[in-house]
């Protein structure tokens, strides 16, 4: 009988052990994405970028001779539906790690089971499942550095080859169009803005994994803090929808560290960063939802959206160009630098005193290689929420940060229009982007700041002082 192979974030041929395993039995194979509600959820950004995935996706499995089978609805459901219509013996998957898929899953599996369904899940989206390390206590860890010693000298399998074959069922089960779906219908900025910066597919994952650990990888360690520089592998849209998988990186940069590649070591306990933050996100499901730390709740943070600092801190006009500059980079690009990320969100918490949570779920919106786990990680650990976390009191300082990463301000002109009288193509196109209803135009005044870098800085320390904990 068919095996069903329910594809989530996991849009690849290569190392995905359930498609692999499918294909090795030699059983027609029919592989299922659902658009449930964990994809209506998504943010604008996410969601449009799933379907460029998705479109590709389906490409690769027909060029096997396969297909990929849309459906909607709750998945359960679904999957059952799909069961009986097609005599399926079996549903396979790759694990997911969040609450919203665990719950799902859970229900999915035991649903199957109870119908005599081989319903068997796999690894492959992290490469040490968080169950799997512990502290000498028996514990999970709460702090990133053991976290790596303990993970660091893991033989992690190698990676498998995409399956040779994927036998076809007699006859297709019916399928929704992809267009059909609309998951660009939210994507409210100019798509057209923001494809060129969009690298979609696995091959494409493959050709920037090739081209990283083959050459900038050994600049990474300094590489990776100049905004304004490629330093760094841009990986995380790929990884965050499976295009790519964690051991392939993983190994790849193994091999750049046997080749003597300085920045290897460095890149390599990056994506361990992401391992960690899974970790985390499975040991204490709450970290999106709030204040890791309990005693955070007692803290004066701003929670009105509506407030004028935090309209122009989305908007990219807090007056502060670091800030601004990356705000706007995410706009037209769907990403922002990993530097750049941490001094907007230090500036929305602490300059702002604004929630974490405002911050997380804009970015949420924006981001296409948004990341349940690496999000609300960031977003705690900068504000200092969370675990393992800058403390609250390190504020870190958008003007000497700009000087320290942005020397020549090349990030910062090439993101900010007013004020130049040349600006580049990459600051124009912003307002190409954003709605009318923003009301800028690129020849406006720069704005002074909302809140100056040091009135701010003093407003935190002083809330933070008198906290109640
Ligand atoms: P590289 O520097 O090439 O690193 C390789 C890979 O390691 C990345 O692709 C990523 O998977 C992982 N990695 C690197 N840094 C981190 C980190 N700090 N935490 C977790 N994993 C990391 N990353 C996301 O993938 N999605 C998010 O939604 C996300 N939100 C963030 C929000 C905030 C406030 C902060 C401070 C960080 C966030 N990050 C997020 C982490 C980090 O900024 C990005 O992973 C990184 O910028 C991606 O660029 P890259 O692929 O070129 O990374």
């Amino acid at each position: 009988s068919p095996i069903i192979v329910w594809i989530r974030r996991d849009l690849r041929l290569s190392d995905h052990a359930a498609l692999h395993a499918a294909g090795k039995s030699g059983r027609p194979v029919i592989p299922v994405f659902i658009r449930d509600h964990t994809v209506d959820d998504l943010g604008a950004a996410p969601k449009w970028r799933l379907g460029l995935g998705l479109a590709v996706y389906a490409e690769a499995l027909a060029e096997k001779g396969s297909r990929l089978v849309l459906r909607a609805g709750p998945a359960r459901e679904v999957l059952e539906a799909l069961v009986d219509e097609t005599g399926a013996g079996a549903v396979w998957w790759q694990r997911a790690y969040d609450p919203a898929a665990i719950e799902r899953d859970t229900a999915v599996k035991s649903a199957l089971k109870d119908r005599d369904i081989d319903a068997q899940s796999f690894a492959g989206h992290l490469l040490f499942e968080p169950w799997t390390v512990e502290t000498k206590q028996g514990g999970f860890y709460k702090v990133y550095s053991p976290f790596w010693r303990a993970v660091k000298d893991t033989e992690v399998p190698e990676p498998l080859p995409a399956p040779s074959t994927l036998a076809a069922p007699e006859r297709w089960p019916e399928g929704d169009a992809l267009e059909d779906w609309n998951l660009g219908a939210e994507m409210r900025r100019g798509a057209a803005v923001v494809e060129p910066y969009v690298q979609l597919g696995e091959a494409t994952a493959q050709a920037r994994l090739g081209a990283f650990t083959g050459g900038k990888i050994d600049a990474y360690k300094d590489g990776r803090n100049l905004v304004s520089e490629d330093g760094c592998s841009n990986l995380s849209e790929n990884l965050s929808l499976g295009e790519i998988s964690p051991a392939q990186c993983w190994h790849a940069g193994l091999r750049a560290m046997e080749a003597g590649k300085e920045g290897a070591e460095t890149w390599v306990k990056e994506l361990v960063w992401r391992e960690f933050a899974y970790h985390l996100l499975w040991h204490t499901p709450h970290l999106p939802e709030s204040n890791w730390r309990e005693e955070w709740d007692a803290f004066p943070w701003n929670e009105d959206e509506r407030r004028r600092e935090v309209i122009a801190w989305k908007h990219g006009r807090t007056g502060i160009p670091f800030v601004d500059a990356a705000q706007r980079e995410m706009y037209v690009t769907g990403r922002m630098h990993n530097r750049a990320r941490m001094i907007v969100a230090s500036y929305l918490t602490k300059h702002l005193m604004c929630h974490w949570k405002i911050g997380m779920k804009w970015f949420e919106d924006c981001l296409i290689d948004w990341d349940p786990a690496s999000n609300s990680l960031g977003w705690q650990w900068t504000a200092g929420s969370g675990p393992d976390a800058a403390p609250y009191f390190r504020v870190f300082n958008p003007i000497t940060q700009r000087e320290k990463f942005d020397p020549d301000c090349a990030y910062v002109n090439r993101w900010i229009a007013e004020g130049q009288s040349n600006p580049p193509k990459s600051a124009l196109s912003y307002f190409d982007a954003i709605p009318e209803s923003w009301g800028m135009t690129p020849d406006d005044d720069y704005p002074e700041p909302v809140v100056s870098p040091d009135e701010g800085r003093k407003a935190a320390l002083s809330a933070y002082e008198n906290r109640d904990f």
